[in-house]
């Protein structure tokens, strides 16, 4: 009855209404006035001129990386600390996963890292945005523009994050979101693609669609997808996208209560937020000092006893048997002594005291 989950959306009277006269007006499928609404609203807010909506994220990022002419044989650099998403949307363009290092603060790619694995056949690079903090994206387009290569920022868990004062979706060619249930902000499923290129947006709708000629209707010149967004979808999300700024303020002020109680726990570190950085907090970061995996394990499991959800860091992609290996330690260390705590909207001020006594007693 009082299990704490880890996630959970916060579904208010706007969601309800604006679902319910979606479904209402009959347009139910891929084309209505909520799509248009929240692609506009979204892509005004990364500070770009267009954004594409999409079935969800993964989707999202297979055809950005299409659209951009990333094809078979190309490499494409991600961070071994991901969802496994970013790393299979590079597979199923038959392009090769290169996995480098994390920095051991922000948790994201590192700049140096990158340099290390370039190769001619680099094509493009993907930094994440991990658990709600940017990437170091300046360096990292400096060095994408040193030799040649696309940006396509992962910022499915980082909406609103901030790079000096910028939002990210707009700090590359192009940005990926996720609206996925447990995501900052929701709409069942949904992604977002932002790029202030305009040949690039309508590669990216055309592609969406079963790159279906617009001039002569059912004439298709090459293979497209169906990677569209209902109106049904939109309208959650763009009902969810008007309470944003609520939302992180929320995230951001649970932080800081989790901060207040663990901040002077020996062995205890918490998430990390750049001087040039605006950290979203997607899902709070409690990391133990000498925590082997199966101690990691017991921790959860613990809390899990005391009705509290909680789950590991990701592990890394290269640890994968269906990927290459790589010599990524920071990635490896932090994987195995990283958790994530409950950090949705709707938690209270007396859980958070019930979970973080709950963390002080079990360490
Ligand atoms: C959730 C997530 C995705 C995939 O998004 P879906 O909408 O679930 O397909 C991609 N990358 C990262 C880093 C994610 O956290």
């Amino acid at each position: 009855m009082n299990f704490i989950p880890i996630s959970q959306p916060s579904i208010g009277e706007k969601e309800i209404a604006y679902v319910t006269d979606a479904v209402k007006s009959g347009w139910v499928s891929s084309l209505g006035k909520y799509i248009d609404e929240f692609e506009k609203h979204f892509a005004a807010y990364c500070g770009v001129k267009y954004a594409v909506a999409t079935s969800n994220g993964t989707t999202g990022l297979h055809l950005a990386l299409v659209a951009l002419g990333i094809k078979e044989g190309d490499e494409v650099i991600i961070p071994d600390l991901t969802f496994i998403a970013t790393a299979s949307a590079v597979k199923y363009i038959g392009a090769k996963v290169v996995t480098v290092d994390i920095d051991s603060d922000t948790l994201c790619i590192s700049p140096d890292a990158i340099k290390n694995a370039i190769t001619p056949k680099t094509k493009a690079i993907i930094p994440v945005h991990l658990y709600g903090h940017p990437a170091k994206m300046d360096e990292i387009n400096k060095i994408a523009k040193e030799y040649n290569l696309f940006v396509i920022e992962d910022a499915a868990e980082a909406h609103g994050a901030e790079v000096n004062g910028n939002r990210v979706g707009g700090l590359s060619d192009a940005g990926v979101f996720s609206f996925y249930g447990n995501k900052v902000i929701t709409s069942g499923e949904g992604g977002m693609i932002t790029t202030n290129n305009e040949n690039l947006c309508r590669k990216l709708k055309f592609l969406r669609d079963h790159a279906m000629l617009k001039e002569k209707r059912y004439w298709h010149t090459e293979v497209g997808f169906n990677y569209r967004m209902t109106n049904l979808q939109a309208a959650l999300g763009l009902a969810q996208f008007e309470r944003i700024d609520e939302i992180i303020n929320k995230k951001r002020e649970i932080f800081e209560l989790y901060k207040k109680h663990l901040t002077n726990v020996e062995g205890v570190k918490l998430n990390f937020q750049a001087t040039w950085a605006k950290n979203v907090y997607w899902l709070v970061c409690l990391e133990i000092e000498n925590l082997t995996v199966e101690d990691r394990d017991k921790f959860i499991l613990k809390l899990k006893e005391k009705g509290i959800d909680s789950r590991p860091y990701f592990y890394p992609v290269s640890e994968m048997p269906i990927y290459d290996n790589s010599n990524t330690k920071v990635a490896h260390e932090k994987s195995q002594k990283g958790i994530n705590l409950p950090s949705y909207f709707d938690l209270s001020i007396e859980q958070i005291n019930y979970i973080c006594k709950s963390i002080m007693e079990i360490i």
